[in-house]
This record gives structure tokens, C-alpha cells and sequence, in this order.
């Protein structure tokens, strides 16, 4: 069984499949706590269901684009084998992850989208770096970038990993403390070959989270 916070369908704001519809199963549970975490009403609650009853919720919605997130999803056992199940069934699976948690038992049976905290999260020295070893071509890595410090930090990590030789970079700003335009303009500056992405289901519905 998984504990399940919400699933709901919406437009997928991150990642290289932002824009596109996509289901969301939201499972609950998170060992981090990040200062700017929109997403605390799914630390605790949930409701048990098992791999069967989230697909059945899941085909509802005739949606070929599958997200799993959190929380942090990757503390579930059953994640694996949701997403295996999903892949086999034809779905395009994405699994976000805060990079603490071992990312090899999702093999490539899903997109792994791996968020690697900032400094300014609070987070950051709870990264599990040899996940970075075990991303597929196909896998994306994303920053949430609050300040300057954050993004010179994520500028070189992704030199120290030499990220841009293996998957996608996503920089997202932290707003308001980053605005889209002050991080777009440092992405320019710098040369940087990394993908502004400026969640885009925040501009559609601003003044919602849960279901969004
Ligand atoms: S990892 Fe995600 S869900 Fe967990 S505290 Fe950080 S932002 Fe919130």
C-alpha cells in the first residue's frame, strides 16, 4: 500500500513537459523541510491505497503524462513498482525527487526528476550526491534558486558534476526573492546552457496549491 495525499489532474508547470496536461499522485511524506515548501499539507496527510486503486483513479482521466511527487516519493517502497506498473501500462511516468533518497530502484522506468536543493532551501547538505552517478540520459535535474548565492552555488555543481554533459538542467527562481527576469538575465550573462522554466501552473492559478 501507498499513502496517497491527492491525486488530481492539472497542467504540468516543470520540466521539459511543462505545458502539457499530466496527472499528479502526490504521495505523502517528506523527510526535508524546505524554508519555501508549497506543498506541507502533504507531510502527514494521506489516505492507504494500493498500486491497483491509484492506476484505476489514474485511467480516469485518459492522460498519458504521469507525475508521482511529494512529499518526497522515493520514501515509499511501493514507488518503484507504481511507476513499473505505469510504464508498463503505457504511461509516461516523471518521478520528482529532493535527491535524498537512492534513486536506482526506479531503473528507467520513469523520467526522474531530481530537485537538488539550494542553500537557501535549508536543505542543501542533505543531498545524496552518488545519485548524480546513477541519472539516465532521460533524467532531468532542477535548482530552485532564491538569491545570488544559490544560483553561483548551482552554477557549480553543475560544473563539479559536469551536469550538462549528462541530462537536462532546469533553474527555476524562488519568487519573489528571484524574479524570472533577474534569473533569466544571470542565465544569459553566464552562458549558462540550463532551461529557465517558471512554473508555470504558479502563473495560471497564483493563489492555489493543493490540486494545482
Ligand atoms: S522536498 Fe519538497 S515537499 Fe519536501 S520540504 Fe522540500 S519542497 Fe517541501
Amino acid at each position: 500500500m501507498l499513502s496517497v495525499n491527492e491525486i488530481f489532474y492539472s497542467i504540468q508547470g516543470e520540466s521539459t513537459f511543462s505545458g502539457m496536461p499530466c496527472v499528479f499522485i502526490r504521495l505523502s511524506g517528506c523527510n526535508l523541510r524546505c524554508h519555501y515548501c508549497d506543498t506541507a499539507y502533504a507531510y502527514s496527510k494521506g489516505r492507504s491505497m494500493s498500486v491497483n486503486q491509484i492506476i484505476e483513479q489514474v485511467s480516469v482521466y485518459e492522460c498519458p503524462l504521469v507525475e508521482i511527487t511529494g512529499g518526497e516519493p522515493l520514501l515509499q517502497k511501493k514507488t518503484p513498482r507504481l511507476a513499473e506498473r505505469l510504464t508498463a501500462l503505457g504511461y509516461r511516468v516523471l518521478v520528482e525527487t529532493n535527491g535524498t533518497q537512492n534513486i536506482d530502484p526506479l531503473k528507467d522506468h520513469a523520467v526522474c526528476i531530481m530537485d537538488i536543493k539550494c542553500p537557501g532551501s535549508g536543505e542543501h547538505e542533505k543531498t545524496d550526491w552518488s545519485n548524480i552517478q546513477k541519472l539516465h540520459e532521460h533524467d532531468q535535474v532542477k535548482f530552485v534558486i532564491g538569491s545570488r548565492v544559490d544560483y553561483e552555488w548551482a552554477k557549480e555543481i553543475v560544473r563539479k558534476y559536469r551536469l550538462q554533459e549528462k541530462v537536462e538542467i532546469l533553474f527555476s527562481p524562488a519568487r519573489p526573492s528571484m524574479t524570472n527576469r533577474e534569473l533569466a538575465e544571470l542565465i544569459l550573462q553566464d552562458r549558462l546552457h540550463v532551461r529557465l522554466q517558471v512554473q508555470l501552473h504558479k502563473w495560471i492559478w497564483p493563489h492555489e496549491t493543493e490540486g494545482r
